[in-house]
């Protein structure tokens, strides 16, 4: 392997196993400034369907457990972004059928939809990786210029969570405007296709530590704020 290419994976691992925690307290100083953005956290992800993946459906826990700890501490603000496609989507051509509005895979997960406050989520759809594109999202973001903190949640890394992000970021240092875009680890996942898998179907591989570890990287580089998890 290319030497510079081995000297950066080795860093990547580094960066990895090196995220620290963020205490949460310092963040809920004053919850009514925060936000959390929940990306794709739906059966069609993590339970049923084409695109369902185990290792997406682990950061489920992690982030009910998140959504809790924000709400007893005063964050009120929950965006649950979710994929709710028109049949026959123009990204299936890439990623397959998956999660058209009505059916039970774009459903948000039960463990979310059991939350006391679950009613008090505000659900905007997208029909692409990209969040803006055509939703209800930078509308949402205008009535709400309080919010100078965003964690953003959910899956995947290199796709929703991706361009989710950084849609925030770069919106925000547009018109020069202070923000914090956080990402917790932990609650944030990417699937897995080995290459051998690849060869025999059209699905592009896609090897989920590889690509989880280089977005999140490449998303601090970018001034977006990574940690292991809220302590
Ligand atoms: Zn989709």
């Amino acid at each position: 392997m290319n030497k510079q290419v081995e000297s950066y994976l080795d860093f990547l691992d580094g960066f990895f196993s090196n995220l620290k925690g963020l205490p949460i307290d310092i963040l809920m100083d004053n919850p009514v400034r925060a936000a959390i953005v929940c990306v794709d956290v739906t059966n069609a992800f993590c339970c049923t369907g084409n695109l369902a993946s185990e290792r997406v459906a682990a950061i489920i826990n992690p982030i009910v457990n998140l959504f809790m700890l924000a709400w007893e501490k005063g964050l009120k603000k929950i965006v649950l972004l979710q994929d709710c496609h028109t049949p026959n989507a123009k990204e299936f051509d890439a990623f397959g059928e998956h999660s058209i509005c009505g059916t039970v895979e774009s459903e948000t997960v039960d463990e979310i939809k059991s939350l006391l406050f679950y009613d008090e989520m505000k659900v905007i759809k997208k029909n692409s990786i990209n969040p803006a594109q055509n939703t209800g999202f930078d509308r949402w973001l205008e009535e709400h210029p309080e919010i100078t903190t965003f964690i953003v949640v959910g899956d995947c890394t290199d796709l929703c969570i991706y361009q989710t992000a950084m849609h925030l970021r770069t919106a925000a240092n547009a018109v020069n405007i202070e923000r914090r875009v956080i990402i917790p680890e932990v609650c944030v996942s990417t699937y897995d296709v080995m290459v051998e898998v690849s060869k025999d179907s059209p699905v592009e591989p896609h090897p989920a530590d590889l690509i989880h570890k280089l977005f999140l990287h490449h998303m601090q580089l970018n001034g977006i704020e990574i940690y292991k998890k809220f302590i």
